[in-house]
Parts: C-alpha cells; structure tokens; sequence
C-alpha cells in the first residue's frame, strides 16, 4: 500500500521534485524551482497538492481488496536564506495537523500563527500536568430542577483556576485534556470529587434527595479501568449510587458500541445512571437509542436557544420530548435562559430543566443547599 502511495505521489511531480517517505505513512515532497514570488509559489505547491489528493482520490486494489483513503497536506515554504531542515519540516507538519483537523483530504499552508497556535497550546499542556498536583481543579454546580421548580440535583462542571491566567473554560482545556491522556486522572479526580460531595448530601436529610450528574469523555469512558476505577470510588465514598448520573456524549458511541454497552450494562446494575448530553448534536442514530441501558435524553442547547423563534428547533425540540417519552426515557432540557423558553417545554411534555433562568454553575458554598 505504501509502495503504491509513493508511486502515485511520484507521478505528480517533475523529475526536478524529490519524494521520501520519513517515516510511517508520512512522505515528504520537496518541491524546487518555484516562482521566487511567495504568492505565486504557493500557488504552485498549492496546485500539486490538489494533484496528489485526487491521485489518491481513486481506490487502491490489493489483493481482492479495494482500499480507499485521503491525505493530508501541509505545505512550508523555504528559500536561500532557511537553512534549518528542522524548522521547515516542523512548519510543514503543523500545517499537517490543520489539514487533519480539517477533516482530511485537505491542504494547508504554514503560517505563523499556526506557530502560536502550537505554542500557546503547549503551554496550557503542561500547565494541565501541573493541575492536578496543585489542586487547581475545581467542581461548580448547576442546578437542575423539575416542573414545580424545585432543585432534584445538579450538574457537576469542572473548572480551572490557572494561577496566572485566572478561570480556564472546559471547553479550551478538555480537548488538550483528552489529546494528551490527561482526561483520564482529571476525570478520575472529578468522579471522586463528585461522589464525595453527594456522600455530604447524603448525609443530611435536607439535601439527601440531591443527584448529581457527571460529565465523562469518550476518552475517559473507553479506558480500560474505567469501570474498576468508579466502583471503587463509589465504594471509598459509600454512597448508594442512585444518585450518581454519567453524562456521555454521543461521541462514545463511534468506536466500539459493544464495548459501550457492556460497560454501561455493568454500571447500571450497581444503580448508576446515564443521560445522554448534547442530545441531537452528533450522529442521533435510533438504532443505538434502542440498544443502550440510558436513563435520560438531555436536549442539547444549541436547540432550546432558539426554540421560540426558529421553528426548526422547536420541532426538533417536540420531536426529542417525544421519542424520550416513547423509549420511556427522562428528557431534560439545557440552556434554559427565560420563562418563556421553559413554559413552551413544558407545554410539549418537557420535566427537567437546567439553565441560566434556573441558575448558573456556581461554588459549592453559593449552591441552593
Ligand atoms: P455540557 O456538559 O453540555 O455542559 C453545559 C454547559 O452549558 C456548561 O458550560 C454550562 O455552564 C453551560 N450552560 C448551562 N446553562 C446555560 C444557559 O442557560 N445558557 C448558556 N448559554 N449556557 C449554559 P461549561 O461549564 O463551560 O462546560 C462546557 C462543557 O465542558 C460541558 O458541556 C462538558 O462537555 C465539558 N465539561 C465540563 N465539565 C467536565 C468534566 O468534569 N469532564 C468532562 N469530560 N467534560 C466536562
Ligand atoms: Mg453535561
Ligand atoms: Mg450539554
């Protein structure tokens, strides 16, 4: 197959070019004589880029097989005055990564900021590796309440106090967090943390009826001693794990659905329970709702937003209500920010609700109870 990647590369070029392949299924192009003009050269390598993609574009026969696959280019530019091979390899390999992170089959060029991008992010990288021996982590909660307005649990949403750069959102760490295996001792530590806290609901009436609903990666979820790990936790905590909830994502379910539902089958016995975040967002396939052990639909923000004046979301909206009551699922709604919004989803059947209009993600020692 790699021999057949080279050839097909080697027919794009001229006999001036040179092609190597460095290592795995990475070949480097060396493109030379190109118009001395910047705009003009990156046309060239631009245009010979678009060659090689649709080089690939065609099915690879091996054996009886038919294979099929994209590249990814990064194209760096070079002249007289770059004497480090290194840099330049280095340039091309971010531009590399953006064309992955563009979803494949793509070119892209270097530019410096890509060099910021990188670097910026190495930064919070090994930030992140310090987060947890400092104890910089931290659990707010956001309530979440039913149709009487009264709070059932909460939401567990992890934060970062950065010793310089003050609050870091979740959604600009997890992704590091889940690139670089950090996700799996971060979570390991919110899952503790979170039994921990509902061992202190439990152990006063007022509060002893309180759930809480924790957010795990994929990432997290698939590692193999995820399971082990949360049954001891639980059991270090001894708390009744009724009151624990697992938030997945949709994005657990791409790799290994058997796995998936094995594992949650396994949790679901000792009384956890689980809802599906970001409902509607990812791949909202009815095959595997019916197959796994969930307890609850949570319908995914993005579509309460607009549920009163887009009539898309609202029926979206309807349409999860529905299906959540047909699978005999609970459906909670979030982002709910008005009155308004939380009187059209309890008007289509909705009970659970969480939201800005019911109160946003705070402290422990500023949470309702
Ligand atoms: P999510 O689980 O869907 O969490 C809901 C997000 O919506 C939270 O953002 C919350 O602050 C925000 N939100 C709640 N109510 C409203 C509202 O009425 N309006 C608007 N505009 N936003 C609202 P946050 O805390 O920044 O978390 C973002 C995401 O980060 C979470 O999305 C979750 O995917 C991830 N995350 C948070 N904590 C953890 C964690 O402990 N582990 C993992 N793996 N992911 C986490
Ligand atoms: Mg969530
Ligand atoms: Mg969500």
């Amino acid at each position: 197959f790699l021999q057949e990647c080279a050839r097909r590369i080697s027919d794009c070029l001229r006999v001036s070019d040179t092609v190597a392949r460095l290592g795995g299924d990475e070949f480097v192009v060396l493109l030379e004589r190109l118009s001395s003009n910047i705009s003009e050269a990156t046309a060239q390598a631009k245009a010979l880029g678009e060659k090689v993609l649709a080089a690939f574009a065609e099915p690879c026969r091996l054996a009886e097989h038919e294979h099929y696959t994209t590249a990814s280019i990064g194209v760096a530019l070079f002249d007289e005055s770059s004497d480090n091979v290194n840099t330049l390899l280095k340039e091309a390999d971010m531009a590399m990564y953006q064309a992955k992170a563009a979803g494949r089959n793509a070119i892209r060029i270097f530019d410096p900021g890509m060099q910021a991008v990188v670097s910026a992010r190495s930064a919070l990288e090994a930030d992140l590796r310090l987060a947890l021996q400092e104890n910089e982590f931290e659990l707010f909660y956001q309530p979440q309440v039913n149709q009487h307005g009264e709070v059932i649990g909460a939401e567990a949403l992890l934060r970062w106090q950065h010793p310089l750069r003050g609050m870091v959102a979740p959604l600009e760490f997890i992704p590091v967090a889940e690139d670089t295996g950090l996700i799996v001792p971060i979570g390991g530590w919110t899952l503790k943390a979170a039994c921990k806290q509902l061992a202190a609901w439990a152990a006063k009436r007022e509060t002893a009826h309180l759930s809480l609903s924790v957010n795990v990666s994929a990432k997290q979820f698939r590692h193999s001693s995820f399971v082990g790990h949360l049954l001891d936790v639980l059991e270090a905590a001894g708390i009744a794990p009724g009151r624990l909830e697992l938030e997945l994502t949709e994005s657990v379910l791409i790799d290994d659905m058997e796995m998936t539902i094995a594992k949650m089958t396994q949790l679901k016995q000792r009384g956890i329970r689980f809802s599906l975040d970001d409902f509607g967002t990812g791949y909202s396939s009815l095959y595997y709702l019916k197959g796994l052990p969930l307890d609850q639909l949570k319908i995914d923000q993005s579509f309460v937003r607009d549920i009163m004046n887009d009539q898309n979301d609202a029926t979206i909206v309807k349409t999860i209500i529905a299906l959540g009551g047909s699978l005999g699922l609970d459906v909670i709604a979030e982002g709910v920010e008005t009155a308004a919004q939380r009187d059209f989803l309890m008007q289509h059947g909705c009970r659970l609700f969480q939201g800005f209009f019911f109160g946003r993600p705070v402290p422990l020692d500023a949470f309702p109870y």
